[in-house]
């Protein structure tokens, strides 16, 4: 075995990505033999409920040198799934992308080409990207919303073909940072930030993993994660409605003393209630997701268990 120090990391997450495993690794290992530099693959297999793991562990027989299969007891969904890779990566140079084809590894030296002319941290944008209009719109408004409350400027946040240097990789897991938007959060550590356009192919087999329920939760990971922004925004409205209450109160009470008691305007007052209610609702909502995140912080829970590490000794 080279003793040559790894120059490259791969990092990607597997739930249940059976059908597409073969293809990936077809496509990916020549990619990575030809670009002549000490490489590994690692793999987190984040309990996936089909054959991917066996896979994964004949790969790795297969190529014992330059992969490596961490193992989750559960699925804590990609994030944490890159986030484990990452506690354990050797290279000088990391790279994310997702198992399903949706990344093409050939895409890879066109990210290491920026890393090597002095970027710190790569962002791969989807040129045309292959995914249902509801999820292309969606990513179009939270891109939106992101740009505008947060500092962190970057073309496509949901693309993960993304190469980082190493010394970002390690603030990120430095950070112990339990719900967490990976490309965002390295993003702020990262000092020279470039971005280049890349492929992008429909997944090959299966459908996507993320649920709108799953969803919906990666982009309050973003949203909150990085900014109070929505806290500040509801502190906004919450004033504009106390003064706008305030004067109607005035209004009310000038009515009842000089024109007399009113009987009519009683379901106004009901349609303006139950807003000021829904208000309140949406507020504590949003102030019970930052409240979540402080107490997982808090608790310092483990962040995911890792039930078997398949590697070669270095
Ligand atoms: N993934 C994962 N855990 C999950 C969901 C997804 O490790 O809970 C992996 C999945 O195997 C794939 C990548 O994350 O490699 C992207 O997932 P997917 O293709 O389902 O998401 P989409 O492309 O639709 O955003
Ligand atoms: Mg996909």
């Amino acid at each position: 075995m080279s003793t040559a120090p790894v120059r490259l990391s791969i990092v990607i997450p597997v739930f249940n990505e059976e059908p597409n495993l073969p293809t990936l690794f077809a496509r990916l290992y020549p990619v990575l033999d030809s670009l002549g530099r000490r490489y590994e693959v690692i793999f987190t297999n984040d309990g996936s409920a089909d054959r991917s793991f066996a896979l994964l562990s004949a790969q790795h027989a297969a190529r014992p040198d330059v992969t490596r299969v961490i193992d989750f007891n559960a699925n804590y969904g990609q994030h944490m799934a890159i986030m484990a890779a990452f506690e354990k990566v050797r290279g000088e140079v990391v790279v994310t992308l997702d198992a399903d084809l949706q990344n093409p590894p050939e895409e890879i030296p066109k990210l290491l080409a920026l890393i090597d002319a002095g970027h710190d941290y790569v962002g791969g944008f989807r040129l045309k990207r292959q995914d249902s209009f509801f999820r292309t719109f969606a990513s179009k408004l939270i891109n939106y919303v992101r740009s505008r409350t947060t500092s962190i400027e970057m073309t496509d946040q949901g693309c993960m073909l993304r190469a980082y240097r190493r010394p970002i990789i390690d603030a990120v897991v430095r950070s112990g940072a339990i719900n967490t938007f990976i490309p965002a959060l390295a993003y702020t550590f990262a000092s020279n930030p470039g971005e280049v356009g890349v492929q992008h192919d429909e997944r090959l087999a299966g459908v996507s993993n993320y649920s709108f329920y799953k969803l919906i939760r990666l982009n309050f990971d973003l949203i909150t994660g990085f900014t109070l922004a929505p806290l500040q925004l509801f502190t906004m409205l919450a004033l504009a409605c106390a003064g706008g209450s305030f004067l109607l109160v005035l209004v009310l009470a000038y009515r009842r003393l000089f024109l007399g008691a009113e009987a009519e305007g009683l379901f106004t007052l009901f349609g303006i209630l139950f807003f000021l209610l829904s208000v309140c609702m949406v507020g504590i909502g949003l102030i019970g997701e930052y409240v979540g995140r402080t107490y997982l912080v808090v608790r310092s829970r483990q962040r995911y268990h890792v039930r078997e590490v398949i590697e070669a000794k270095e």
